[in-house]
């Protein structure tokens, strides 16, 4: 292939993007997308691409795919600038991380069960499926068996008409509102604010719209949130590009990377893939496996879903395609974000 792969420029952090597949099944054309619209973003900017297999929720891996992900992003011509990680290989780093947020006051046991927690909730707010942790074990566990560790976020005092500020995502949140220089218009630590590349302006109330939520799961799982903010800091990226299903997910993120003083990258995150019921494509809806003799059309039809205008939409190599792909995703971004 050509290499695109150019030394790092002076000035900024030199570019380092990822691509963090789950083995739960083979390459998928939603997966796809995610990983082109990564790799066209690291090639534009120069930049180096990584991949990290995600396998660290136990019941949902299938044992092979991860070596079956891998060789199929080499037969689409994506090859990694470093050698792949494994999640599953890094344990005692999300344990080491853990360790730090206790001992900072940020992390803490919880005893509670599903049941006492929903039970607690009866007429509060349900966020999707997932339940709003009314902060019980923050004064200890009573007597309660440790279950899960939870990362404690900010309380949210009073809905001011102005409350929060749109503040840089490095802001030292640590600070109370009381010393909050900004008196008129207080920086509420518990709304982050961030600015996504493709979407837009987003802003999400840790407090009222997520709570306290787990790092480490009663079933002695490492939450995705812990090992992804872990992972894209050791591994220095600088730019995360993924699916919008985990924009979502990006405040809580931004969150823990204040408590664990890493920094934030830059977030992009490109619309998903939906089958014909409207839901996103994934190995539960049906989603096909990559035909990995016909790469082309593949990703033809991903540059189409990310409204890339190829120059010559019938390459018939691999190496054409791709260097006209990265001139399309440059003007892309140049459209972007989405209003
Ligand atoms: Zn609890």
């Amino acid at each position: 292939m050509t290499d695109t792969r150019r030394a790092a420029p002076s000035g900024p952090l030199p570019y380092r993007g990822r691509f963090a597949p789950s083995p739960t099944g083979p390459l998928h054309f939603g997966s796809l997308v995610s990983a082109l619209a990564s790799w066209l973003d690291a090639r534009a900017h120069g930049g180096a691409w990584l991949v990290r297999v995600e396998d660290i929720d136990g019941p949902r891996t299938v044992p092979g795919t991860d070596l079956d992900i891998l060789a199929t992003l080499e037969r689409f011509g994506f090859h990694a600038d470093e050698p792949p990680v494994w999640q599953s290989a890094r344990i005692e780093r999300y344990r080491a991380a853990l360790d730090a947020l206790v001992a900072a006051g940020h992390a803490y046991p919880c005893g509670c069960t599903r049941k006492e927690i929903a039970d607690s909730q009866l007429h509060a707010h349900q966020r999707n499926t997932t339940l709003i942790y009314p902060g019980t074990c923050r004064s200890g566990l009573h007597g309660k068996p440790a279950r899960a560790w939870r990362l404690r976020v900010p309380d949210y005092a009073h809905p001011d008409a102005h409350a929060d500020t749109h503040t840089d995502t490095h802001t030292d949140k640590h600070t109370d509102k009381h010393t909050d220089k900004h008196a008129d218009a207080p920086a509420h630590a518990a709304v982050i604010r961030f600015d996504d590349r493709w979407q837009g302006s987003q802003s999400q109330n840790l407090a009222t719209e997520v709570g306290d939520f787990v790092l480490l799961r009663a079933d002695g799982q490492w939450a995705y949130q812990l090992a992804v903010v872990v992972d894209d800091a050791e591994q220095g990226i600088t730019h995360v590009v993924r699916g919008a299903d985990l924009l979502d997910s990006t405040a809580r993120q931004i969150w823990l990377q204040r408590c664990l003083g890493v920094p934030t990258p830059a977030y992009l995150h490109v619309p998903v893939v939906t089958n014909e019921e409207g839901e996103k494509l994934s190995k539960q809806t049906g989603a096909q496996a990559l035909d990995p003799e016909r790469p082309l059309d593949a990703l033809i039809a991903a540059s189409r879903h990310l409204g890339l205008a190829l120059r010559d939409p019938a390459s018939t190599s691999l190496e054409a395609f791709q260097a006209d792909a990265i001139d399309a995703w440059r003007r892309r971004l140049a459209q972007l974000p989405a209003a």
